[in-house]
């Protein structure tokens, strides 16, 4: 069985370990020069988004044999509103880095492959196609997914992040929820050591917000952030995504052709979490060529997850800066305070997103959202 995998990041790394495991040598190839030949980041992920499954990094250890070393736990999460700043506190997830660093997550992986990576490839996947009996398709966006006519974009955002030096607590990640600033978006400091983090904003490109300054809005976020962390940040690396599409394949497989990874849709439109979703898909991809389960079938959870993510989305649009204060205050009171660090800690199984669809379903259509 000849099987060509298209991009040698975190889907694509994936499905070759376990193929390799399995007898099966894939031919990797990679349009880089190396693994992670991109901009350092910091990136976390949330148990409670990955739910029933409890603590992911065990998950994947134990049951697929995907090592993956973080940074850190995340054992508080500091919630910032316009008015308001808060905390969760508990085992809440992992922090880990990203990119062209020897303890970034596809670096890792990398070092888990046997097979020879391709390096500085310009293979297109229809030539792809033709020469092997299987594609993988983990490119890290939905272009061939959306050029194949197999992607549904539900909406495009902007990001725009830095790295930043000063000192921080490498298991207390930030968010911020400030409309005032960020219309509808959210931003993230995620440490990734004591003395370098990522800070990153994202907003939805609706019309609204397409008119918005990008520069102006970093710097005022910029300017808050130092403000509420007591710190001159320094900016030392800049990333900025336009129009990036936030959406899911209609088809996880096309006959001989599978989509993984962020060509699947991996990446959440809620609060754009996409790791743990792309390690499953790449894995399950070499389970299905494999005759070891079926892709349509064991990618079923993960579209719904995603539509839940989506109601989540729609959710957030719909709250206020005071509707958020209200929100960031009431983790202050103690009975309140206990059962959200409950629910949200990896001990806890409650399906979180599910479990809260009715409430985020009838808040969107008494807010007139799009989609109910
Ligand atoms: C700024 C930002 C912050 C994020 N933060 C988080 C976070 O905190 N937590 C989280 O869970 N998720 C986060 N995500 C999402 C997460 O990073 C992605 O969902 C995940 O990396 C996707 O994995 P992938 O395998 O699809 O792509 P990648 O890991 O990006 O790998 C794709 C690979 O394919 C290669 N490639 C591209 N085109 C070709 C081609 N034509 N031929 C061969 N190779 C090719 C690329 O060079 C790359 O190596 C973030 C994403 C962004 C953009």
């Amino acid at each position: 069985m000849k099987v060509a995998i298209m991009g040698a990041g975190m889907s694509g790394l994936s499905c070759a370990i376990t193929l390799e495991k399995h007898g099966v040598e894939p031919v990797i190839f990679e349009k880089r020069r190396c693994v992670g030949d991109r901009f350092v980041n910091g990136e976390a992920t949330f148990s409670m988004f990955n739910r029933p499954i409890g603590d992911e990094l065990k998950y994947l250890k134990e049951k697929h044999g995907i090592h993956l070393i973080p940074t850190d736990v995340v054992n508080k999460l500091v919630v910032h509103s316009k008015n308001e700043t808060s905390s969760i506190d508990g085992s809440l997830g992992y922090l880990n880095i990203r990119g062209r660093h020897e303890k970034s997550y596809e670096c890792q992986l990398e070092r888990q492959v046997k097979t020879k990576i391709n390096f500085n490839s310009d293979y297109e996947y229809q030539q792809l196609i033709k020469d092997f009996d299987y594609v993988v398709l983990a490119t890290g966006d939905a272009e061939y997914a959306l050029r194949l006519g197999n992607f549904r974009c539900d909406l495009t955002c902007t990001i725009k992040g830095a790295t930043v030096t000063g000192e921080f607590l490498t298991n207390f990640p930030h968010v911020w929820f400030n409309y005032e600033i960020i219309p509808k978006g959210y931003a993230w400091l995620l440490p990734f050591s004591e003395t370098e983090a990522n800070l990153v904003l994202a907003y939805p490109d609706y019309p609204d917000n397409i008119k918005l300054d990008l520069d102006k809005m970093w710097e005022s976020f910029y300017g808050l952030a130092c403000r509420q962390l007591d710190q001159n940040l320094k900016v030392t690396d800049r990333f900025e995504i336009t129009r990036y599409m936030m959406g899911i394949c209609k088809n996880p497989k096309i006959n001989n052709t599978y989509f993984v990874g962020n060509c699947f849709g991996a990446m959440s439109p809620g609060l754009g979490f996409g790791q743990f979703t792309s390690v499953l898909t790449g894995v399950y991809a070499a389970y299905d060529l494999l005759n070891m389960g079926s892709y349509c079938e064991l990618t079923k959870p993960l579209f719904e997850n995603f539509n839940h993510s989506l109601a989540l989305r729609r959710f957030l649009e719909n709250l206020n800066d005071s509707n958020w204060d209200l929100i960031v205050k009431s983790l202050d009171n103690k009975v309140l305070d206990g059962i959200v660090d409950k629910v949200i800690s990896n001990k806890s199984r409650i399906q979180f997103l599910k479990a809260l669809l009715p409430f985020m379903k009838l808040w969107n259509v008494f807010k007139g959202s799009r989609v109910k």
